[in-house]
């Protein structure tokens, strides 16, 4: 049994859709069908609903352009016999959709729980018509069998929980096609909640791991992964196979393939992941997998990916200090791209997202409070306007080859590097470099490893 997972472009208009169905109904074996909402809906549930809580009435003619959207999908693409039992749900979901909208509108107030739910609709409606058009498909509802515990503000899977459902759930009805709602779940109280944006690509492989699938398959509107961002270099190629940590290294500096969270539960399992493309089926795509370098063979470096809008944050403080600081700013949920010695080794930098600035700065001062104070630790310093770059390879630590081309491509050029380390010198090396000098670094690295 395989896992299927088609995106919101997938599954967004009548062409996309015919490609989704022959794509599924080619398959002999049984597989299971996770969809996103209609491309962009998502976004549009939201809108709306702020619309609402601003006191904008205007949310109503919203849900007829909605309405108009997935009815005209239904009358393209499902049976006639069909069309009316559909018709008549997706009438319905609307409906509730209608009376969560007036109540926030009437309260002018949008709730975490009230957003949840309004952004359920979007899966709701499309796995439902999905069942319709793909032929023999049965629809099994991700709302019972996918459960999330709330961990400080966000909603985490409860895995233990989910994996006993989801298998009872699979257990008790055969299918050939079973297609499931991605995105979206319950927590312990029923209550609507979701893995977060992005996450039917995680409800896929919960699935797939929870199931023991063959293989999990992310069709979407790439070729794969790129050696880098096409927009950014245009002769960025797609990666034809990647090991499960340089597929999540390259998620973590920005390479937005897929939902990061997706690996791990299949990553444990060791089942691999395809990239496909909808729109491009005949196209090899991206093979995920645990891949064992032999020996006699040298590193090769992946793909080269940027952060925009990083900041670098840099101490001069006591050893003491520092080897705290790495704890604090994971303990206030900040994710560091990099953190390095300055040649002086009195001070560190790191490397984060602008957005994350703040946070960190606020939480080592309350931390370091009487160090401050007592002169132990110097004012933090903060660089912005940096981005981060990051050169993927797995098994670098025993091949310095990556490392020494990279240092050579930088020495002979004239760019100004602010920090630079291998954060995790097993998968990739980073660099941070000024926002302006983004594009001419990707370049540089991108000619000399993948041209
Ligand atoms: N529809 C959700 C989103 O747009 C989930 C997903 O598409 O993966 O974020
Ligand atoms: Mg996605």
């Amino acid at each position: 049994m395989k896992v299927l997972k088609f995106g919101g472009t997938s599954v967004g208009t009548i062409e996309s859709l015919r490609n989704v169905k022959k794509i599924v109904e080619a398959n002999e074996d049984s597989v299971i069908v996770v969809v996103s909402a209609l491309g962009g809906l998502t976004d549009r549930l939201i809108e709306s609903a702020r619309k609402a809580e601003s006191g904008d009435a205007s949310f109503r003619s919203d849900i007829e352009e909605m309405k108009r959207r997935h009815t005209e999908i239904i009358e393209a693409l499902v049976a006639e016999d069909s069309r009316k039992p559909l018709s008549e749900e997706v009438e319905a979901l609307f409906d509730q959709l209608e009376r969560t909208y007036t109540g926030i509108f009437m309260l002018e107030e949008l709730s975490c729980r009230s957003l949840d739910k309004v952004v359920s609709f979007g899966e709701r409606l499309s796995s439902r018509i999905v069942s319709k058009i793909i032929a023999n498909a049965v629809l099994f509802d991700s709302l019972t069998f996918i459960k999330t515990l709330r961990r400080f503000d966000r909603h985490m899977l409860d895995n233990d929980r989910s994996i006993q459902l989801i298998q009872s759930a699979f257990g008790e009805r055969s299918f050939k096609t079973a297609v499931v709602p991605g995105f979206i779940s319950t927590d312990n109280n029923g209550i609507i909640t979701n893995l977060g944006r992005g996450g039917s690509d995680y409800t896929a492989a919960i699935l797939a791991a929870a199931l023991n699938a063959s293989s999990l398959e992310i069709w979407t509107d790439v070729d794969g992964f790129m050696t880098a961002d096409p927009r950014l270099i245009k002769n960025a190629k797609v990666i034809p196979a990647l090991s499960f940590t340089e597929a999540m290294e390259l998620c973590n500096f920005g390479a937005k393939v897929i939902y990061p969270p997706t690996i791990y539960p299949v990553f444990n399992k060791n089942i691999p992941i395809f990239i496909k493309n909808t729109f491009n089926p005949a196209a090899p795509g991206t093979k995920i997998h645990d891949v064992r370098k032999p020996d006699n063979k040298t590193t090769e470096a992946k793909g080269v990916t940027s952060l925009a809008e990083t900041s670098l944050l840099t101490i001069q403080s006591s050893e003491n200090i520092r080897s705290r600081i790495l704890d604090i700013l994971s303990r206030n949920g900040v994710s560091v791209l990099l953190a390095t010695r300055v040649d002086d080794n009195c001070r560190s930098s790191y490397s984060i997202a602008s957005s994350e600035v703040e946070i960190a700065k606020n939480a080592l001062e309350t931390e370091f409070h009487a160090e401050i104070e007592t002169g132990e630790m110097a004012s933090i310093c903060v660089e912005k306007d940096l981005s981060t770059i990051a050169i993927v390879a797995d098994d670098m630590k025993s091949d310095k080859e990556i490392p020494f081309r990279i240092s050579k491509t930088i020495e002979s050029s004239d760019l100004d590097i602010r920090a630079w380390t291998a954060t995790n010198p097993e998968t990739s090396i980073s660099l941070v470099v000024r926002s302006s000098d983004r594009c001419r670094t990707l370049e540089l690295i991108h000619d000399e490893f993948f041209s």
